[in-house]
C-alpha cells in the first residue's frame, strides 16, 4: 500500500466524482428517458455493464435475467463490500417521460441510484482506491425492485425463468450474494422533510397476493339471474378489507391497497372473472402475516355473498427493511462532512417497501435517502430538481463508505461484522419465502 491517509484518499475519491460530475449526470440523464419495468431493464443493464467494463472491470450481466455486477479487489483480504443501485421504473399514469409502449417512467429515481452506483465505481478507481484498501469492492445493478406486473412475473415464474418476484431475492435465491458481506444503496427521495441525506430506522415488509374471482357469464340484460356476478363478489371483498382496517394497529404500519386489473370481458355480460392484486404490508412479519389471514377472510366474503369463487394466491414479497446504525453513524458522519450537518435527518419508521429489507435479514445493510428530487414518489409530477444532489452526491457517500468499511486492514467492516448476528440465515431465508407462498381456491 502507498503512504496516503484516510482523509487524503477520501478528498481524492471526491475530486475525482467532482471531475466526472458531467458524465454522471449525463448517465442520470439518459436513465431517466430509457425507463424499462423490472427484469426487463436490457437497455439500462447494458449502459451499466459498458460503463463498468469502460473503467476496466470485468462484468457479468444476466444476472437474474438483467442484473450486472463487476468487482475489484483490495490490495489484501478481507471483507465484501457492496454497492447497488436498482435499475427499474414502474408504470405511473400520467407521467410525461414514460415510455410510450410500457408506461415505464423513473417516478422513484432509480435513475439516480444507478447514476450514483456508477459514478462511484468512477471515483473509487479513479483515485486508485482499491490498492489502500483490504477486502473486496462490489458494483451492482440489481433489477425489479418495483413489485408490479405481477401477471407477466407469475408466468415468467411458472416458466421456471425465475422464482422470486423480485430483484434481490432472486440474486439471494441463486447466490450472487453469497460472497458479499455488508451491503449499501442509496435512494433518492422528494421529501423536503428529509432534506438531503436522511436515515430511516427502518421500513415496511410485504407480501403480495393475486385474487380471481370466478362467477358465471350470462346477458347482462336478458338474464342477469343466470350468472354469478365476479365483479360484485369482488366488491365485496374490497369493501370487507376496507372495514378491517380499523383493526390494524398504528404500530404495526399496515398497509393494504388492492386494485382491479381485470373488472369483467365487456359491459353487456356480466363478468364471469375479476382479477385482484394487493399487497399486505407491515412492520414485522408477524404483523403481516396477522393481517394477511383478516384479508383472506375478507375476500372469501365476497364469494360467499354472490355464490362465487374465489383463488388466493399469496406470493412472497419483501421482508422489513432494518438500517445497520454502525453504517448509519458512518453514513451521517460523510454526509455531514460534504453537505452540512444540517442537511442530514434521522427518521423513524417509514410505510414503503424495499427488497432491500430481504439484504437486511442476511448482512449488515444501509438504504438511506438522499434528496435533488421534487414530487410525488411514484406520482406523475417526480422529477429530479437538482441533478447534482441526486446524481453526483450519492456516489460520493458510496465511495466513502467504501472507503470507512475497508480502510486499515477493514478494521471497519470486520468490527461491524463481529458484532452483528443476521436475523436469517441465507437458508432460513428462502425456507421463510418459500413458506409464504400459498393458493387456496374457496367456494363461496
Ligand atoms: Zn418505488
Ligand atoms: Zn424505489
Amino acid at each position: 500500500m502507498t503512504n496516503t491517509t484516510k482523509q487524503a484518499l477520501k478528498q481524492s475519491i471526491c475530486a475525482a466524482i467532482d471531475r466526472n460530475a458531467e458524465r454522471i449526470i449525463a448517465l442520470g440523464e439518459r436513465i431517466r428517458r430509457q425507463p424499462e419495468l423490472g427484469f426487463k431493464e436490457f437497455k439500462t443493464a447494458r449502459l451499466a455493464e459498458e460503463t463498468l467494463a469502460e473503467l476496466g472491470l470485468k462484468p457479468r450481466a444476466g444476472l437474474a435475467i438483467t442484473g450486472v455486477r463487476a468487482e475489484v479487489a483490495g490490495a489484501k483480504d478481507g471483507p465484501t463490500f457492496a454497492m447497488l443501485g436498482e435499475l427499474d421504473g414502474l408504470v405511473v399514469q400520467g407521467h410525461p417521460i414514460a415510455d410510450p409502449e410500457t408506461g415505464a417512467a423513473h417516478a422513484c429515481g432509480h435513475n439516480a441510484q444507478m447514476a450514483g452506483l456508477l459514478g462511484a465505481a468512477m471515483g473509487l478507481l479513479e483515485a486508485g482506491a482499491p490498492a489502500h484498501l483490504a477486502g473486496r469492492l462490489v458494483f451492482f445493478a440489481v433489477p425489479a425492485e418495483e413489485y408490479g406486473d405481477v401477471e407477466w412475473r407469475v408466468a415468467q415464474a411458472r416458466a421456471g425463468r425465475i422464482e422470486f418476484l423480485g430483484g434481490k431475492p432472486e440474486l439471494l435465491r441463486l447466490g450472487h450474494f453469497d460472497d458479499v458481506d455488508l451491503a449499501m444503496m442509496i435512494h433518492t427521495t422528494s421529501a423536503p422533510e428529509t432534506r438531503k441525506a436522511g436515515v430511516a430506522a427502518s421500513n415496511n415488509g410485504c407480501i403480495v397476493k393475486t385474487v380471481r374471482y370466478l362467477g358465471r357469464a350470462s346477458h347482462a340484460g336478458g338474464a342477469p339471474h343466470m350468472g354469478v356476478n365476479a365483479l360484485y363478489a369482488a366488491n365485496i371483498g374490497l369493501m370487507a378489507i376496507n372495514a378491517l382496517r380499523e383493526t390494524f394497529r398504528d404500530e404495526d404500519s399496515i398497509r393494504v391497497h388492492p386494485i382491479i386489473t381485470h373488472g369483467g370481458s365487456q359491459v353487456n355480460v356480466i363478468p364471469g372473472e375479476v382479477r385482484l392484486e394487493t399487497y399486505v404490508r407491515g412492520k414485522t412479519v408477524e404483523a403481516i402475516l396477522e393481517a394477511n389471514r383478516k384479508v383472506d377472510r375478507a375476500l372469501r366474503a365476497g364469494a360467499m355473498a354472490m355464490g362465487a369463487k374465489v383463488e388466493i394466491e399469496t406470493l412472497p414479497g419483501y421482508l422489513p427493511l432494518f438500517n445497520h446504525m454502525g453504517m448509519a453513524d458512518l453514513f451521517k458522519a460523510n454526509a455531514a462532512a460534504c453537505l452540512g450537518a444540517d442537511e442530514v435527518t434521522e427518521t423513524g419508521h417509514r410505510s414503503g417497501s424495499t427488497d432491500m429489507g430481504d439484504i437486511s435479514h442476511v448482512m449488515p445493510t444501509l438504504h438511506p435517502y438522499m434528496g435533488g428530487a421534487v414530487g410525488s414518489g411514484h406520482g406523475a409530477d417526480y422529477a429530479i430538481a437538482d441533478p447534482k444532489v441526486a446524481y453526483v452526491e450519492p456516489a460520493k457517500q458510496l465511495a466513502l463508505m467504501a472507503v470507512d468499511l475497508l480502510w486499515d486492514d477493514a478494521s471497519g467492516a470486520r468490527e461491524i461484522l463481529r458484532t452483528w448476528t443476521p436475523r436469517m440465515t441465507r437458508e432460513e431465508y428462502l425456507a421463510f419465502q418459500r413458506s409464504v407462498s400459498r393458493t387456496e381456491l374457496y367456494e363461496g
